[in-house]
């Protein structure tokens, strides 16, 4: 396994890469089990909770998310997971029904670390893909963080970038400036 570059926004020839419009993937295809797990390892080096295939660099229609594992403290201080760790790999994807409903929420995006903004996402989504033996898979009204992962990564897939989805710019904000954090504070 290996940790791949993650292309930036910010970079005038990553952004070249970022804003393609990913082919679609002839399935089944073992070889992507290797590209699969380097995702997964440079997703998880980065703390993110979704990377698409053009964001290592190939405009592909890949990209996996991972909803962490749900953890609670007991009083004694040990930790306990509720709730396991949900890996999802999703190729040639597609949203086919939405719920028609908006939610402003605060999104950032690993090609872009530190940076975060107030984008519009539907409240649920269905969404058609494929695994990697090539068979038909749907999730049936994805919502919360899976959903909203969702809409951002297959829009990667479209070369459609999370800034292009903010309406009003003046959300999106470097939360690593020492300036925004005492905001934050206050
Ligand atoms: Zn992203």
């Amino acid at each position: 396994m290996a940790i791949r570059r993650v292309l930036r926004i910010d970079n005038d020839d990553d952004k070249k890469t970022l804003k393609m419009h990913c082919r679609p993937v002839k399935l089944p295809d073992r070889s992507l089990k290797q590209l699969v797990a380097d995702m997964f390892e440079t997703m998880h080096a980065n703390n993110g909770v979704g990377l698409a295939a053009p964001q290592v660099g190939l405009p592909i229609q890949l990209c996996i998310i991972e909803i962490p594992a749900e953890t609670e403290e007991r009083d004694d201080g040990t930790v306990v997971t509720i709730a396991p760790a949900e890996p999802y790999v999703l190729f040639n994807p597609k949203i086919v029904k939405t719920s028609g409903e908006e939610v402003l929420r605060d999104e950032g995006c690993l090609s872009l670390p530190g940076w975060y903004g107030q984008v519009p996402r539907q409240t649920w989504v269905t969404v058609e893909f494929q695994d990697i033996t090539g068979k038909a898979r749907r999730l049936r009204r994805a919502d919360g963080l899976l959903g909203w992962a969702i809409q951002h990564e297959v829009d990667h897939l479209n070369g459609i970038l999370f800034t292009e989805r903010i309406r009003d710019l003046s959300t999106l904000r470097d939360v690593t400036q020492p300036a925004e954090q005492s905001e934050l504070a206050v």
